[in-house]
């Protein structure tokens, strides 16, 4: 028992337990996807949800997060064989989620994964719905410490299945991100609508048109503007001899 300033008693309280990952929240093993060989980074995509991978439901006609689709699309080829793009493995959660819907827990559960993961991969794509995603990014950012290579979340504000997605420029600039660098950009990004900004300064203003990121306080760290990706690599940077600690406590 300790007192306040009044001198009255009160509990101290034990620390808080971090959140357990809900056991509905399953991460499936990770499937490395076709590409061709020799590729010089080896990226793991892990899709939680999101507009990004919806489909429309032909009986209803709602869009509802579909990981077969989005797994199916990747494998056959919707985005660029380039050499420029690194070797992709897929790894979703199930069910997908619409980021309304993430706790703490999930946050976990995503960092935890990227842990587990963390010494088989030079990069990292969280696939992500566009409402939370700063937050999570944000506790991400927190719970990698030490991190020597990049963790970029992305999404987009039009499913891939509609034709006019910005979805595939934003899984585009985010594999080149996350394949790119190693130690030289060694941090939790957003890669949204051409621009890649950090995690943890980024907010979600709008819903209604493609460019809903701003990064406050700080300007974004690339820009994909003609010339794509023009980082602030000093930025970014490993420190070195830090050693990575996932701490997912939340
Ligand atoms: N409600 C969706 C979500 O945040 C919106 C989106 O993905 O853009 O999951």
């Amino acid at each position: 028992m300790t007192t306040n300033e009044t001198n009255v008693p009160f509990p101290v309280q034990p620390p808080p337990q971090p959140h357990e990952a809900p056991v509905e929240f399953i991460r499936r093993a990770p499937r490395v996807l076709p590409g061709k060989p020799g590729k010089k980074s080896a990226v793991l995509l892990l899709y939680t949800g999101g507009t990004i991978g919806m489909r429309k439901d032909e009986k209803t006609g709602a869009f509802v997060p579909d990981v077969a689709f989005l797994e199916d699309s990747l494998a056959s080829g919707l985005l660029p064989d380039d050499e420029a793009m690194p070797q992709l493995s897929f790894s979703a959660f199930d069910p997908p989620l619409d980021s309304g819907d993430m706790s703490m827990a999930h946050w976990n559960a995503i960092a935890r994964a990227i842990g587990e993961e963390y010494d088989k991969y030079d990069g990292f794509v969280v696939v992500h719905g566009t409402d939370t995603m700063a937050y999570t990014a944000s506790a991400v950012s927190f719970a990698l410490e030490g991190l020597s290579k990049p963790v970029v979340f992305t999404g987009s504000q039009i499913p891939l299945s509609v034709v006019r997605t910005d979805g595939l420029t934003n899984l585009v600039d985010s594999c080149l991100v996350a394949g790119s660098a190693g130690p030289s950009i060694a941090e939790v990004l957003i890669a949204f609508d051409s621009l890649v900004m950090r995690g943890n300064r980024t907010t979600k203003l709008k819903a209604c048109v493609i460019s809903g990121f701003k990064s406050f306080n700080i300007p974004p760290i690339g820009d994909g503007g003609v010339h794509l990706l023009n980082f602030d690599t000093r930025a970014l940077a490993a420190k070195p001899g830090a050693a990575f600690h996932c701490r997912p406590h939340f």
